[in-house]
């Protein structure tokens, strides 16, 4: 139901009064229609381990718990279930918090060199079995308006991601290069790639490309959406490009509020 004013035919200031309170109904109501759809996607999420726990509890309850194999296995498969969804509750929060960034980024004042060394060298300790190339071309440090831990988090849901869907070559590079206003760093994979269409779609919450294997991989499709709300809400872009079958590379610019001499 359309809840907006009709526009009165003159041309004053109640006009102007007017249009501007349609165009604030308008925000809300987009803003609700995004809150219901957020708590659908939810519920949706959460019906496939509460389903699967409640199936192995019933299993257990009528005869189950009496073979002690089915009674480890449904243990087992009902704790897996539960840490997605604690998974799936701690990521939802971190994309709700995500959302908000645009109100308190100004104080924020972060080098961005020093946090993709950090985080690029923790990849390469937790992951002794891949190789990480780092192809550095920044000849000063930059300091970008984003808070570290959300620099970082960015770059472990991107890294983890290449880790997670390669499969042609264990390899991961990063980059870091700069135009006059922006800090450009890339995170390359040698993986299964993400076709054209998909593309756009990455980014949207709970889409994953192969629902049944992300599942197994434990992805409940929320990481490249907190990424992107992220460097949006800190006046940044990220973009996809990609070959299905050889790979992907993620595209971070974040804005640069000053460069400094090391
Ligand atoms: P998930 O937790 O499922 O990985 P993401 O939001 O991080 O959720 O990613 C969404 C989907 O995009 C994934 O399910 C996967 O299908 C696809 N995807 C993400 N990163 C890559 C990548 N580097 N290579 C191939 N596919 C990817």
């Amino acid at each position: 139901k359309d809840a907006r004013v009709p526009v009165p035919d003159s041309n004053d200031e109640l006009t102007d009064l007017v249009i501007l309170f349609n165009q604030m109904l308008d925000r809300m109501q987009r803003y609700i229609d995004q809150q219901s759809q957020f708590v659908g996607d939810v519920s949706h999420e959460l019906r496939t381990p509460v389903a699967i726990v409640q199936g192995h509890m019933q299993l257990l309850q009528r005869w189950g718990k009496d073979d002690p194999q089915v009674l480890n296995d449904s243990i087992e498969a009902s704790l897996k279930e539960t840490e997605r969804m604690n998974n799936l509750v701690q990521e939802m929060l971190d994309l709700s918090r995500a959302e908000q960034v645009e109100l308190n980024f100004r104080d924020a004042t972060t080098p961005v060199k020093e946090v993709v060394m950090q985080v690029y060298n923790n990849f390469k300790m937790i992951h002794p079995d891949f190789t990480f190339i780092i192809d550095d071309d920044l000849d000063q440090e930059v300091i970008s308006p984003i808070f570290h831990d959300h620099l970082e988090q960015i770059l472990i849901i991107l890294g983890d991601n290449a880790v997670k869907y390669s499969t042609n070559r264990p390899e991961v590079d990063f980059s870091l290069s700069r135009s006059a206003k922006f800090v450009e760093i890339g995170i390359q994979d040698y993986g299964e790639g993400i076709a054209d269409d998909e593309i756009d779609k990455v980014f949207d919450r709970f889409y994953r490309v192969d629902k049944a294997r992300s599942r197994k991989k434990g992805g409940n499709g929320l990481g490249l959406a907190i990424a992107k709300r992220l460097i949006e809400g800190y006046h940044g872009t990220i973009t996809l490009e990609s070959t299905l079958g050889s790979g992907s590379v993620f595209t971070i610019q974040l804005p640069i509020v000053e460069a400094i001499d090391e």
